[in-house]
């Protein structure tokens, strides 16, 4: 068996892969959609795309880390800033809006190791 070399990819990355590239998002509202600034996405996805230009190239595996389980389940998980609840979305929905708890909006994502 040959092993495969791996470059890793963040989950922000995948994330910020799917809104741009995958949804066609400008890079503002996908970085609205994140919760980051323009630049910060900016920075964000040219770092995934290269990671992902790297592995199409040299033929490596890419990982998804930080939370490699989340991603594996398709699932992102989001925190209510009001009430702290705390719930998963499947990858492929949109970002929720509001609290299924409380209906507040101050929603944050949960990082990865982030087990309040
Ligand atoms: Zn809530």
């Amino acid at each position: 068996m040959v092993k495969l070399l791996e470059c890793r990819l963040t989950i922000d990355e995948c994330e910020a892969l799917r809104l741009a590239d995958y949804e066609g998002f400008s890079h503002e509202d996908a970085g609205e959609k994140m919760g980051v600034s323009r630049a910060t996405f900016g920075r964000i996805i040219e770092k995934a795309r290269k990671t992902v230009a790297d592995a199409l190239i040299n033929g490596k595996a890419i990982r998804i880390e930080g939370g490699n389980y989340q991603f594996a389940e398709g699932r992102r998980s989001f925190k209510c800033g009001a009430c702290m609840h705390n719930w998963v979305e499947p990858c492929g929905n949109a970002r929720p809006e509001t609290c299924p708890e409380c209906g507040d909006q101050t929603l944050g994502r949960m990082m990865p190791g982030d087990n309040e």
